[in-house]
């Protein structure tokens, strides 16, 4: 085995010793293998140099030139400006860091090569803090670049260069010492993709002639090659975690028997006013399949606004109560917390289920009550916001957790909730939907650890929406459209936004907007909800709003999710521009509830940027939550999609769920097969890309 890459320790190179290992092992670089998987971020193009005449804007260059002035600039930045001629053209140099010493070898009549971005700056074109040699007339100038330079991913205090000679070193050890194949047979016998070692070799040391453009976007051959081995990597990762949280045990929540008598989900459906979906009904079923096995269900329902999740959750929960435990419901925000508990309490308190809820603002006596009555077991389903899962929060037999989510809840949030569980010892059972839809592709990266159910039909009757888009110079027309709607008994919403993630501004805007609105519409009542209202002041004005006390109300985005007001029939967002889809889709979901049409006005300011413009024609063209999803992941990618609680599991080196989701199609099945059949294989192949950073959740 000693011929492979990855038993070759990093102090075989020359140059590097005790110091230096300890240097790449903090950039995650263990051993040869590591070093030579530590893939380049970008190139640049040192291979000739640029006659300064021939610089524009943007452009990355080498050039040479004679300098011809050297002068520190004391502004509102302190600066050294040099200016440096060719025969061409004139470039000036700024350094906003400098020594006395640099200033001193940058002096007039030198001449220099640099490398470096022109930009616009006070002086024409700028490069701020090129690269630059001193070219002396003794020594002999240094030769240009043969092909295109890595730039790689580096920590502080590290250099580029010093990296770079050791990956060229590590390179000459491929022949002798080639990495391991990984990529299981089945995919090396479908797809096409170069040898491993040239893969290698190509993006460490790209030819002079190399397509730097193809390199740039991704797209290589030998990109894919990695990029294919990586998301594979990344699948058995996460199906690792999944294994580990299968391997827990969790209470078997088994359905209800007794001879001649009806269980709590019949009676609850019984109370309903409709009938569930069949797909509804398929999903219930799923969850109810994985509950009475004797380890935690881990399963994410995706589902369109308005598919009735709560439904389905509220039978998963009660089928917890039934077998004798408890559940917890957890949503994103606190009104959408307070009106869970308004449905299920109103669904499930005339069964005898007592409805507990908490959130983090609840203080004192009122706290304490409630943390009593869940400890004792006389609360048999909490609902809340993050609070809990405060340490303090202590279930008496909690066996099933339902995350009703905005944005990720990690795999390994997810896995330390045991110590919530029955006895500390069982993991509950877990329940994770998705509040907009999430791609395929996406979610079986995102979410390979969970099992996923797709609601994927809406309650009978329900009217598609009809989306308008308007410039808010038309906005006495919306003003006329809504008291028209309202004056035949219609409710309307009007969101205001606004782009300072400041709530403080947005809550002023919303005030603002709900006075003239009140001006604008004397036979209207106004309703006004926002971020800074006390939660029973939130939840008495949307009270009111369902009872039709209000016609109209004005409110901040806090509206977005969950809000259930059927009556509800017209929506106004105001610059609509400056909001994402989902988030558009999400706030569009609280209209289109009932049964009569339904409009969205989205008002925009001019003018629209590209990316604006598409928007809101993707929300004018569809309805359909799955369709906006899949153009938000075109328009913005997956980091952002997922939301800023990026939990490291699909931090990835070369590949990009968005650029490379055909390679992601069928991986999953790849990746089981493997871990089944190969577990060797599988395992170090995760020790390739994730090198020590497979540490799996201590659980
Ligand atoms: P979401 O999937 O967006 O969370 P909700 O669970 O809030 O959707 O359900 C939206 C609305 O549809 C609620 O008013 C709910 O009572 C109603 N609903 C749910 N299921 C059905 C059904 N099968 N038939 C008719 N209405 C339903
Ligand atoms: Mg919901």
């Amino acid at each position: 085995m000693s011929a492979l890459l990855h038993n070759l320790p990093l102090t075989k190179l020359k140059g590097v010793g005790q110091a230096l290992e300890e240097k790449l092992q903090r950039l995650g670089i263990q051993d040869m293998q590591g070093l030579l998987f530590h893939l380049p971020l970008r190139y640049e193009d040192h291979t000739q140099i640029s006659p300064l005449g021939s610089l524009r804007v943007s452009s990355t260059a080498v050039v040479e030139g004679e300098v011809v002035a050297n002068q520190v600039i004391v502004g509102r930045r302190r600066s050294l400006l040099v200016r440096i001629r060719d025969a061409t053209g004139l470039l000036s140099l700024r350094f906003f860091h400098f020594s006395a010493t640099m200033k001193k070898q940058l002096e007039v009549g030198c001449w220099l090569r640099c490398y470096g971005e022109a930009r616009p700056g006070a002086t024409g074109l700028e490069m701020y803090h090129p690269e630059f040699k001193v070219l002396s007339q003794e020594l002999a100038t240094p030769a240009l670049e043969q092909g295109l330079t890595p730039v790689y991913p580096i920590t502080e205090g590290f250099q580029q260069q010093r990296l770079r000679q050791l990956v060229q070193q590590a390179l000459g050890y491929l022949a002798s010492h080639p990495p391991e194949e990984l990529l299981p047979l089945e995919i090396q016998q479908t797809q096409v993709f170069p040898r491993l070692v040239d893969a290698l070799h190509y993006l460490h040391q790209p030819p002079a002639n190399a397509d730097l453009a193809l390199l740039e976007s991704g797209l290589h051959p030998a990109q894919r090659r990695l990029a294919l081995e990586e998301l594979l990597a990344q699948q058995l990762g996460m199906l690792i975690l999944r294994q580990q949280s299968r391997s827990q045990a969790a209470c078997p929540l088994l359905p209800y028997q007794v001879a001649n008598d009806i269980s709590l989900e019949e009676k609850f459906l019984a109370s309903l006013p409709f009938k569930p979906t069949k797909a509804q009904e398929r999903v219930t079923a799923e969850i109810f399949y994985d509950l009475q096995l004797p380890h935690p269900m881990l399963r994410l329902v995706q589902g369109d606004v308005g598919s009735g999740k709560t439904l389905v959750a509220a039978m998963a929960c009660l089928r917890a109560i039934t077998a004798g435990y408890q559940a917890a419901l957890m949503a994103p925000t606190e009104l959408l917390a307070d009106q869970h508990f308004q449905n299920l309490s109103n669904w499930l308190e005339p069964l005898s289920v007592k409805v507990g809820w908490l959130t983090g603002r609840m203080k004192g006596k009122a706290r304490e009550a409630v943390l009593a009555k869940l400890a004792s077991g006389e609360t048999h389903l909490l609902i809340g916001t993050h609070a809990l899962f405060q340490d303090e929060v202590v279930f008496q037999r909690l066996a099933l957790v339902v995350i009703d989510e905005q944005h990720r809840f990690g795999v390994h949030q997810r896995l330390a909730l045991r110590n919530k569980g029955v006895q500390g010892q069982f993991l509950p059972h877990q329940l994770v939907m998705t509040a907009t839809p999430i791609p395929r592709t996406l979610a079986m990266s995102a979410y390979a650890d969970l099992d996923i159910s797709v609601i994927d039909e809406l309650p009978p009757g329900r009217q598609p929406v009809t989306t308008l888009v308007l410039p808010d110079t038309r906005r006495a027309e919306v003003v006329a459209r809504v008291r028209h709607a309202c004056l035949e008994g219609r409710q309307a919403y009007w969101v205001c936004t606004l782009i300072e993630e400041s709530e403080a501004l947005e809550c002023q805007a919303a005030e603002v907007t709900a006075e003239e609105l009140r001006v604008a519409l004397p036979e209207l009542n106004v309703g006004l909800v926002h971020g800074r209202l006390k939660a029973a002041e939130k939840a008495a004005v949307m009270e009111a709003f369902k009872q039709g006390e209000y016609q109209l109300l004005v409110a901040t985005t806090v509206i977005e999710v969950g809000v259930d007001v059927p009556n509800a029939s017209l929506m106004i967002i105001d610059n609509a521009e400056r909001l994402g889809l989902a988030q558009l889709h999400q706030l569009r979901g609280r209209v289109g509830r009932g049964s009569t049409a339904s409009f969205c006005v989205l008002v925009y300011h001019p003018p629209l940027s590209a990316h604006g413009r598409e928007r809101l024609q993707v929300m004018r063209e569809t309805n359909d939550g799955f369709v906006v999803a899949q153009k938000d992941l075109e328009i913005r990618g997956p980091g952002e999609m997922l939301g800023t609680r990026q939990t490291g599991e699909i931090e990835l080196r070369i590949a990009d769920l968005k650029r490379d989701t055909d390679l992601l199609i069928g991986l999953k099945p790849v990746a089981q097969r493997l871990l089944e059949d190969l577990p060797d294989q599988a395992q170090r192949l995760l020790v390739r890309w994730r090198g020590n950073q497979v540490c799996f959740a201590q659980v």
